[in-house]
């Protein structure tokens, strides 16, 4: 594909040369088994179903659809490995299996980079850059965790839970995979993870490196269907815990079928995070955090920053230099360097984006976005901003999941609060002021699990992350994200 970067003058008409990730350095078979009791197995009843490229809609490779026979396959080599070698091994030993995960992920982190902006459409920088990066450090960290969890829970008998059935989405799917596993193991758990039907990839290959480094069979298994293959893991009767990651309609879906289980579980859901600019805020330094907050990533990140607050003294600058921001973002490409925003993930989350541009503009609202232009094959959005809106309208309260930000304005901190506040979600928040008083006083008055001040969408594997309301429950990362996959005997 000719890259976008090359066709789009900047304000002062120079060009960035095209520069492409290459992929003669990487191998996608045509057709991916279940990763089960340490071997792949094809499903039990033949099925595959495809994984598209994003960007080009050509199609990648087959990968197995699971039913209830080979779910209940994995939970048995989970069970096996858990009642066997894995509980059975010294923490210190568990530590270095985990150790040599992460240093082999490093090692092949190219390779999985660049499967992953195939798979799921995403910019290769952020593959390259975030992804792969923060994958290795979370898989780093709890190595570290797995022979000293007597002092992170100094006093308690600690044990782990037994078999984990975890779930994860499509928008940072090594990622998730790594936020799942890694502490699973570190307590003493196996597990059985689904990835996202959209994007198997990285775990497929993540489950080759898993079988390289020698774990015991049955420690990881790696199954890969649609949403019904998720379900039957968490209706699974010898499943201990639950993992998921993904929307609040399937969290919810989720919940109640656990309702009278003795089944623990997690649940990282949606959420409509605002960003509040007030007006001794550093301005350029905000506008680069509110674009990096919901148009990198095409939007497709659970604690974007979707909605933005601005004090009314500064809207109309803060505005005007948003508009002027966004006409210089590359969509385009996600194979070359310099794209900012790549594909949709898939067709059916560019027709819910669209339906909510057209929502917006019902309810109203007035719509504004980059002139680039798209490439024709493949799912794009420009990058989009409301302004005019309300409260109420559909583009506030609602998740979109992609690049389009409702931008309201406030006049004095409570009511930026009050207007944060309403919506049903809770994932996270952002404030840009240069002043400390009102840094916390924002942090404290914002019902959210993470609030980003003067920056945003920053990770890090030792801090928890998790939802307020309907963003969901519990905690992963950090020494919290090891509470999730423990039992406190006293
Ligand atoms: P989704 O539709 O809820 O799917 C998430 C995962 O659950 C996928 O693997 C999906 O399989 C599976 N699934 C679907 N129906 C299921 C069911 N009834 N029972 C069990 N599993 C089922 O979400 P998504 O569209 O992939 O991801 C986007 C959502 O994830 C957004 O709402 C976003 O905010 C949220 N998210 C939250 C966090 C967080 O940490 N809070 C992080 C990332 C994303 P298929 O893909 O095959 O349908
Ligand atoms: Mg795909």
């Amino acid at each position: 594909m000719k890259s976008q970067a090359n066709k789009l003058a900047f304000n002062d008409g120079w060009h960035y040369a095209p520069a492409p990730e290459s992929t003669d350095h990487i191998r996608i078979d045509e057709k991916y088994d279940l990763f089960i009791g340490g071997e792949f197995v094809a499903p039990e009843e033949g099925r595959y179903f495809e994984t598209i490229n994003p960007a080009t809609e050509d199609t990648l490779s087959s990968v197995a659809l699971a039913t209830e026979t080979d779910i209940d396959r994995a939970v048995k080599a989970a069970r096996k490995a858990y009642n066997g070698p894995w509980s059975k091994m010294k923490a210190s030993e568990r530590g270095k299996y985990i150790f040599r995960i992460a240093r082999m992920l490093q090692e092949r982190a190219r390779e999985f980079a660049t499967i992953e902006t195939l798979d799921g459409g995403k910019p290769i920088r952020e593959s390259r850059d975030i992804d792969i990066p923060l994958a290795a450090a979370h898989f780093f960290y709890y190595a570290g965790w797995a022979d000293k969890l007597a002092y992170a829970f100094p006093g308690r008998n600690v044990r782990a839970v037994g078999v984990a059935a975890q779930i994860i989405p499509w928008n940072f799917p090594l990622l998730m995979a790594s936020w799942k596993i890694a502490p699973a193991l570190a307590c003493g758990n196996t597990v059985v993870l689904k990835p996202a039907e959209t994007t198997p990839l990285t775990a497929m290959k993540l489950a080759e490196l898993i079988q390289d480094a020698g774990l015991p069979p049955g420690v990881v298994n790696i199954v890969t269907g649609a949403g019904e293959t998720g379900a039957t893991m968490v209706n699974h009767p010898d499943v201990d815990k639950i993992a998921f990651t993904g929307s609040t309609s399937v969290g919810r879906i989720i919940q109640k079928s656990l309702a009278g289980t003795n089944k623990k579980y997690t649940l990282e859901l949606g959420g409509k995070a605002a960003n509040l600019i007030f007006e001794d805020a550093a301005i350029d330094q905000a506008v680069e955090g509110i674009v990096n907050g919901i148009f990198y990533n095409q939007g497709h990140v659970c604690c974007a920053g979707s909605r933005l607050l601005v004090q009314e003294s500064v809207a109309d600058e803060v505005i005007e230099k948003l508009r002027e921001r966004m006409e210089t973002l590359i969509v385009g490409d996600p194979m070359d360097k310099n794209t900012d925003i790549g594909a949709i993930n898939s067709a059916e989350q560019l027709e819910t984006i669209q339906s909510y541009l057209k929502i917006g503009q019902d309810e109203g609202a007035e719509m504004y976005q980059s002139s680039c232009d798209v490439p024709r094959r493949g799912y794009w959005c420009r990058p989009t901003i409301f302004t005019g809106v309300s409260q109420s309208n559909r583009i506030v309260q609602e998740e979109i999941f992609g690049p389009v930000l409702a931008i309201q304005t406030f006049r004095t901190l409570e009511e930026g609060l009050t207007k944060a506040n309403n919506t049903p979600y809770g994932l996270s928040g952002g404030v840009w002021t240069d002043k400390g008083a009102k840094i916390f006083k924002v942090t404290q008055g914002i019902r959210a699990g993470v609030i980003w001040a003067n920056t945003f969408n920053k990770f890090d594997p030792t801090s928890p992350f998790g939802g307020y309301k309907e963003s969901g429950v519990g905690r992963e990362g950090g020494l919290h994200g090891l509470g999730a996959y423990v039992k406190m005997a006293t």
